[in-house]
């Protein structure tokens, strides 16, 4: 009832030489079971979008939460949909730790993906202080109330668990840790959101990589992976894509 998810955070990486991966990854997997979105720098989703011609889709990695005006540098959600997007990521914790977003930033620029026409990838995630003084549920919980808006739809919404001291260093949960997360998650959509919760893929992000894609794959309530570094390399992301297709 929720299709599987792989999507990858290209962040600050790549050029157009850069879509000769696409290209790879697209002759590699030609017809994917899961749903797989790429989300490169703003520079490329235009012609990301045009190369895929929605076989795999595009997404921004973050949207200006106003639909226009002086803002310079940033970028509204109705530009990313009319460059062929169909997916913004919001309240990465890069973005929140770089650029001060707070859960009230990350829930407007969810309203306006969604006004848009767009899917909201909605990350959260603890640092490792706050896992260690076993505060991990509490953040999650008040980071999902707060950043995820009222009428949030299984169409319109993704949850991505995010926990920050995973996400490039190579270090992962135990399954354990993961599950105990993604099934609070799961639980929390539900209660607030009836059976619309139901229908919101949550996705694990932070160091997902070829080799560890199966294990958590299998694990209880994830729906698919946000990727970073892995996603890069058609090679990695595939590995990943067909480890997904086969959970
Ligand atoms: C991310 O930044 O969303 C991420 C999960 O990065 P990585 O896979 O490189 O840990």
């Amino acid at each position: 009832m929720r299709r599987k998810l792989a999507a990858g955070n290209w962040k600050m990486n790549g050029t157009t030489a850069s879509l000769s991966e696409v290209s790879a990854l697209m002759a590699a997997h030609p017809e994917p079971g899961c749903e797989v979105l790429l989300c490169p720098p703003a520079t490329l989703v235009a012609a990301m979008a045009a190369l895929t011609q929605g076989k795999i889709a595009v997404g921004g990695q973050d949207c200006h939460a106003n639909a226009s005006g002086a803002h310079t540098g940033d970028i509204a959600a109705a530009m990313l949909k009319d460059a062929g997007a169909s997916h913004v990521i919001v309240g990465h914790s890069e973005r929140r730790a770089d650029h001060a977003e707070t859960n009230e930033m990350v829930r407007a620029k969810a309203q306006a993906a969604r006004a848009a026409g767009l899917v909201a990838v909605i990350c959260l995630g603890e640092t490792e202080a706050q896992r260690d003084a076993g505060e991990t549920l509490d953040v999650i919980g008040q980071q999902l109330f707060a950043s995820t808006p009222d009428g949030a739809t299984g169409a319109n919404t993704v949850i991505a668990y995010e926990p920050i001291w995973a996400i490039g260093t190579g270090r992962t949960p135990t399954l354990a840790q993961i599950a105990e997360v993604h099934d609070f998650i799961r639980s929390e959509l539900a209660g607030r959101f009836g059976a619309e919760g139901g229908l919101m893929r949550v996705l694990y992000g932070g160091s997902v990589k070829p080799s560890n894609a199966a294990e958590i794959f299998a694990t209880s309530n994830v729906d698919g992976a946000l990727v970073g570094g892995a996603s890069l390399k058609a090679a990695d992301f595939g590995a990943i894509i067909a480890a997904l297709d086969a959970a």
